[in-house]
């Protein structure tokens, strides 16, 4: 979402106060690379818990779901299509970030946060 920009009393637009300048260098000079995706997802923790937080009623998701979108929506890629074209979630990789549950017919996918202390934890380094 962008802001919008902050005038002063005469109507001009105010300066920045953003911090633009370049990325810090390393230590020999030269520009630390960004992590990619994958990187930083492999620096999450998981903590599983005995049962899952997310399960797909197989019935429903045949019977009412022709696009099966949660194969493409997630960004763990947790979703599969088995051998009878049937959904099935890989749930211990989840990263809570609810795609699914908005994606999904309502009907199909049982959706909760894991209990206190399990589920994702994220790390940053
Ligand atoms: Fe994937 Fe997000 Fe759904 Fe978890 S909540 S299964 S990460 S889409």
């Amino acid at each position: 979402m962008s802001e919008t920009p902050e005038t002063t009393e005469d109507g001009s637009v105010a300066e920045t106060t953003e911090d633009t300048s370049p990325p810090e260098a390393n230590g020999d000079g030269s520009v630390p690379k960004a992590m990619t995706v994958d990187a930083k997802l492999g620096l999450d923790v998981f903590k599983l818990d005995d049962e899952p937080h997310i399960e797909v009623d197989h019935e429903v998701c045949r019977a009412v779901c022709a696009k099966k979108v949660c194969l493409t929506v997630c960004p763990a890629d947790l979703y599969e299509l088995d051998d009878e074209g049937g959904v099935t979630v890989n749930w211990e990789g989840c990263l809570e970030c609810g795609t699914c549950l908005l994606c999904c017919e309502p009907e199909a996918l049982s959706w909760k946060y894991p209990r206190g202390e399990y589920g994702v934890q994220y790390r940053t380094s």
